[in-house]
């Protein structure tokens, strides 16, 4: 779960690592109070669900609290493209107004779950900032990481030695060590999966600060902390995710054409290879978990059927103990009362195969049923074309 640099400096702030003074606001007239409030000079940050801002025009210092309502009202009517949002962007609905920082360097920090060790990784350079992704990419040596023993914890020599290979010395260096074991404090007492300060910065006046902060938290770890709910803010977040998961159904937009239906991870990720082996593109991930029932499969219908992408849907769910038979009804449910004349493919198995074959076959929708994985993705990618030839065809005779 993500949550906004405000909210992630708040936490952080209550864990003793020191950020610039700030207030969130909603409105230009607010931003431009705020900044008189900070005394007229001020950066006006953009709280948008993704970073790389500050290169898209997302960050900018105002010199008098007109300017920061200026460049907060032409924020605040535009969707902010940066590198990690996509081409469509994220509407910005709040914006950080913080007190503008004399920086005399840039540094990169990071707590992050590190999934093949099953560790969290302490990572640091001295090459922060907003080109970090380059640094990492062309000069990894600059990156230094250090994995952490979930036994004996983060020890301050551990911190202590990151502090040094960032290139600090003395009381800074001291300050650092401080501020790495909060940081490890707060990922474990707040289920992080992701604390990143990019810019951790030493100002001209020689202090630490934490100019940026981005924190995830661990989804697994969500139903040990009811505050998180309040803090999630929507307006960042598909649409359809946030359906989905109100039905705790995994469910992760794609860019091609074809909706898929699924139980599993595992099987998931087996039929989007599949599907794309034999030509076709997956329009999503929808993982409707084991347990599944005939209201979580109808709800996960109509979820795929509401994506406008979407041109035909590929069912592909191992039954085992969830019936095959509810399963269709679930299907048929959901289709019927969309009025859903797309192609659709079903692939299942397990307990009443051949009731829940029945029950589509006699159902009226656009559907085939299919026995194997590859069988069942050849036949909707040829659903799909055959659909697609057909509204050709009728173009040129209408
Ligand atoms: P992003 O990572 O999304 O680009 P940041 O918060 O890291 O956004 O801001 C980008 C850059 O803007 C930082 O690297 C820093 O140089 C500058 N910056 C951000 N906040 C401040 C501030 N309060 N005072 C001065 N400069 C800032
Ligand atoms: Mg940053």
């Amino acid at each position: 779960m993500n949550i906004h640099e405000y909210q992630a400096k708040e936490i952080l702030n209550g864990y003793d690592v020191p950020v610039p003074r700030g207030r969130v606001a909603v409105t230009a007239d607010q931003v431009e109070r705020k900044a008189k409030m900070l005394g007229g000079r001020c950066v006006v940050k953009a709280q948008i669900y993704a970073g790389g801002r500050g290169k898209a025009g997302g960050v900018q210092v105002a010199y008098h609290p007109e300017q920061a309502h200026e460049i907060a009202k032409e924020m605040f009517g535009k969707r902010l493209v940066t590198p990690q949002t996509g081409p469509e962007g994220l509407k910005v609905r709040r914006i950080l107004v913080e007190e503008t920082v004399e920086v005399g360097r840039e540094y990169y920090l990071s707590i992050a779950l590190d999934r093949q060790s099953s560790r969290y990784c302490l990572i640091g350079s001295a090459a922060g900032g907003v080109n970090i992704e380059e640094v990492a990419a062309s000069s990894p040596e600059k990156i230094h990481k250090l994995l952490i023993d979930p036994y004996t914890g983060l020890r301050s020599y551990q911190a202590r030695k990151l502090a040094h290979a960032l290139g600090l010395e003395g009381g800074v260096a001291e300050d650092c060590v401080q501020l790495i074991l909060n940081l490890y404090r707060c990922c474990l007492d707040k289920d992080c999966s992701l604390i990143e300060i990019n810019p951790l910065v030493v100002t001209k006046a020689g202090w630490l600060l934490a100019l940026d902060a981005k924190i995830n938290f661990d989804d697994n770890a969500l139903f040990r902390h009811w505050e998180y709910h309040e803090m999630q803010d929507y307006s960042q977040m598909e649409p359809l995710e946030i359906s989905a998961a109100k039905f705790d159904l995994a469910y992760i937009k794609l860019d091609g054409n074809i909706g898929c239906m699924v139980n599993g991870a595992g099987l998931a990720m087996a039929t989007l290879d599949v599907l794309k082996e034999k030509g076709g593109e997956p329009a999503n991930f929808l993982d409707v978990g084991g347990g599944a029932t005939r209201e979580k499969v109808a709800e996960a219908f109509r979820i795929i059927l509401q994506d406008s992408d979407v041109k035909a849907v590929f069912v592909n769910i191992f039954g085992g103990i969830m019936r095959c038979d509810v399963i269709a009804q679930g299907i048929i449910e959901a289709a019927s009362d969309s009025h859903c004349d797309l192609p659709i493919v079903v692939r299942m198995d397990g307990s009443q195969v051949a009731e829940g074959k029945a029950l589509l076959e006699q159902s009226g929708l656009n559907v085939q049923c299919a026995d194997f994985l590859g069988d069942g993705a050849e036949k909707i990618v040829t659903m799909l074309q055959q659909a697609a030839t057909d509204a050709a065809q009728g173009q040129e005779r209408g």
